[in-house]
């Protein structure tokens, strides 16, 4: 239930529908994605084909599954929606892929999570749009091959690096999501609150960016909790001092630390004089399981460049006294 965690609450599943961009023009930012992709979908438009299969990779919340839906609505194909942890069993793939219509859109969330066996029908499904049905067990058990109509298949991983050589090979494009820039995250902004009917000044909007870690999914959340602060202050014009007294309310920071990484992050400055410090140490500082500092605190405190895991220990770096506003001492371990 952290503000700033990149993956999706469950009941955040209906208002984020609502604020998902329809079409490849409407989709903010990663413009290299952008343009390899519509010119994929544009070609097979024009040979009449079904699309290519698309790996998208890139961390939660930057929209692979807004491009999966994207892909479906361009190509007037119907999309399907599974994840890797659905797909146990080869039953539960031949159950889908023999369901599917021509032309369909098969989106696969978190597709390195599919088990083995699961992973080698999809190979042949991907490559002739065939699967091998195996009817029976044991001596009688006989294989009955099933001709499936020609599918596109949108897999989505955090990193393509995950995914075994032979699948990643047999995506015909795979797109990279980035972190956002300010810049972009203020136009997602601006059409979340065009959609949501609100009020924001550029420097309004600029607040609520620049503390949303690169990641649309936290933009529009943060949004939601700066609406319910104007909304309970009678605010109807949203500024930067709004903006930023409504999420330092929710102890999001101006460069979207909270309470967890800011603690972390003051633990090893003020407790250790910057480290080097050993994970279980700091994590007993904070009063936290260790998974919790090195799974969720660490990996945006090191992207940030505030600090780093070394062999002797986790350092803090310069950037971590000015954030917090202390002086950089002469003799740290960076
Ligand atoms: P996960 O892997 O956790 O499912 P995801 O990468 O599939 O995340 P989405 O569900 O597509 O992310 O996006 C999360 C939210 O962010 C959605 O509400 C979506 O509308 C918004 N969003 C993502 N990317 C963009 C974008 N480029 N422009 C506008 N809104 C975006």
């Amino acid at each position: 239930d952290r503000l700033v965690d990149s993956g999706s609450e469950p009941d955040e599943k209906t208002v984020e529908a609502a604020l998902r961009p329809g079409t490849l023009d409407d989709f903010v930012g990663q413009p290299r994605v952008r343009r390899q992709l519509g010119l994929v979908l544009e070609a097979s438009k024009l040979r009449g084909r079904t699309a290519d299969h698309v790996l998208l990779s890139g961390p939660p919340g930057l929209g692979k599954t807004t491009l999966a839906m994207i892909i479906a609505e361009e190509m007037g194909a119907p999309l399907r929606i599974s994840s890797g942890p659905a797909i146990q069993h080869t039953g539960d793939l031949a159950a889908i892929l023999s369901s599917l219509t021509e032309g369909e859109v098969l989106f696969l969330d978190e597709i390195h999570r599919m088990s083995r066996p699961a992973e080698e029908m999809l190979y042949m499904a991907m490559e002739d749009f065939r699967v091998d049905i195996v009817v029976g067990k044991g001596a009688g058990a006989t294989s009955i091959p099933l001709d499936l109509p020609p599918f596109t298949l949108v897999g989505a991983t955090t990193r393509a690096g995950l995914l075994p050589g032979p699948l990643r090979d047999r995506f015909g494009f795979t797109g990279h999501l980035e972190f956002y820039s300010v810049d972009e995250l203020v136009s997602v902004l601006r059409r979340s609150a065009g959609l949501l009917d609100l009020d924001l000044s550029t420097e309004g909007f600029q607040e609520v960016a620049s503390r949303s870690r690169g990641t649309p999914r936290i933009a529009n959340r943060l949004l939601r909790r700066v609406r319910d602060w104007a909304l309970v202050h009678g605010v109807s014009r949203i500024d930067a001092r709004a903006s930023s007294s409504a999420l330092e309310m929710y102890e999001v920071d101006s460069r979207g630390l909270d309470r967890l990484d800011r603690g972390v992050l003051e633990a090893l400055v003020k407790h250790f004089g910057g480290g080097p410090v050993g994970l279980s140490t700091l994590a007993i500082a904070v009063g936290e399981e260790t998974e919790t500092v090195e799974e969720v605190a660490e990996p945006y405190l090191v992207r940030e460049g505030l600090l780093a895991r070394t062999p002797r220990g986790r350092i803090a770096m310069p950037a971590a006294w000015e954030h917090l506003g202390l002086a950089v001492p002469e003799h740290a371990a960076f």
